[in-house]
């Protein structure tokens, strides 16, 4: 009997990865909140749940994958929630990028139920989810990490226990505080050398192999360039992230003050109504302070 996971949420990140479950001999069941996506799952090999109460039932192990800390909760402490119908036992590994206080509080309430709480948020976006190459940053009980192993690697490609509940979701915080200051810095590199009327693919791949060599440059330079910024990662779940940052860093007494400017610069993106777009977009707002470009 194989195990039976039961993936909750199956949008962007979720689908892609309930399918590398499929592909990788897990029993399935998704459930998520809008019906189509389901219908989807089904179509590559799993099984639909009509409830979250009916997936969390079925399941061995049971994965999250919803936007925000008020989705997690909803999920894990409704009614018809993993706190109330999970298997004794059970394993619950949430990947949704949430705030690690939150994460702490639920993975106790869980341990409560005798149940076995991962915080596991990912990075790689779309394509590493895709890929099954997502890097899987894990806080809980070592046994815990060890028994979710398998499913983990299924998933991911670089996969790490940094601690106990709650180290996951803060060191998920400092990749997208990292990630938003790159692609800042990259973006203003761009708008820089182009206002130079230096051949800005030129550019990149020389400072590419450089000390300023990093994936940002790699990945995203290119679509930069070309001025596309179809999502990827959206403008919106990134201003979320950074308010996790800005709150986590303030509870631990930590100065960031390049990532607390990076934030307002999303936030005014954000507010000039690019929310929906690619975090890369921060180039329009590095354009429109300089008085260059066109939206
Ligand atoms: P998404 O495409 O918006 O998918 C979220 C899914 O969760 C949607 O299908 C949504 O259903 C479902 N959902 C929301 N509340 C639910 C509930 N109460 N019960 C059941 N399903 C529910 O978001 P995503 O891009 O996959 O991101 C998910 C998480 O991964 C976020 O925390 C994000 O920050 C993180 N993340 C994303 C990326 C990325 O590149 N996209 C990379 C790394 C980490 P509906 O169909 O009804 O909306």
């Amino acid at each position: 009997m194989s195990t039976t996971v039961a993936v909750i949420g199956l949008g962007i990140m979720g689908a892609p990865m309930a399918a590398n479950l499929i592909k990788a001999g897990f029993e399935v069941i998704g459930y998520n909140r809008s019906r189509p996506k389901v219908e989807a799952l089904i179509k590559a090999g799993g099984r639909g749940a009509d409830t979250l109460a009916e997936a969390v039932a079925a399941a061995e192990v049971i994965i999250t994958m919803v936007p925000d800390s008020p989705d997690v909760e909803a999920v894990t402490e409704a009614d018809d929630g993993i706190l109330a119908g999970a298997r004794n036992g059970a394993l619950w590994i949430d990947c949704s990028t949430i705030r690690p206080d939150v994460a702490t509080r639920l993975a106790d309430a869980a341990r409560e139920r005798r149940l076995r709480p991962l915080d596991a948020p990912v990075s790689g976006g779309e394509a590493g989810a895709i890929e099954g190459t997502l890097s899987i940053m894990v806080g809980g009980e070592a046994a815990d990490f060890e028994a979710a192993r398998p499913v983990l690697d299924a998933v991911g490609g670089t996969v790490v226990h940094v601690g106990p509940s709650g180290a996951g979701q803060t060191v998920k915080a400092a990749n997208q505080l990292i990630v938003a200051g790159t692609i800042e810095l990259v973006a203003e590199a761009l708008v820089f050398v182009e206002a130079h009327g230096v051949d800005p693919e030129a550019a990149v791949s020389v400072l590419a192999g450089g000390l300023a060599g990093n994936r940002i440059l790699d990945r995203k330079a290119a679509s930069m360039i070309k001025r596309e910024f179809q999502p990827g990662f959206r403008i919106d779940l990134h201003h979320k992230d950074l308010g996790i940052v800005l709150a986590a860093a303030r509870e631990a007494g930590v100065a960031i003050p390049l990532g607390a400017h990076t934030a307002q610069l999303v936030q005014a993106l954000r507010q000039l109504g690019h929310g929906d777009l690619d975090h890369s977009a921060l180039l329009l707002l590095v354009e429109q302070l300089s008085g260059r470009g066109d939206r």
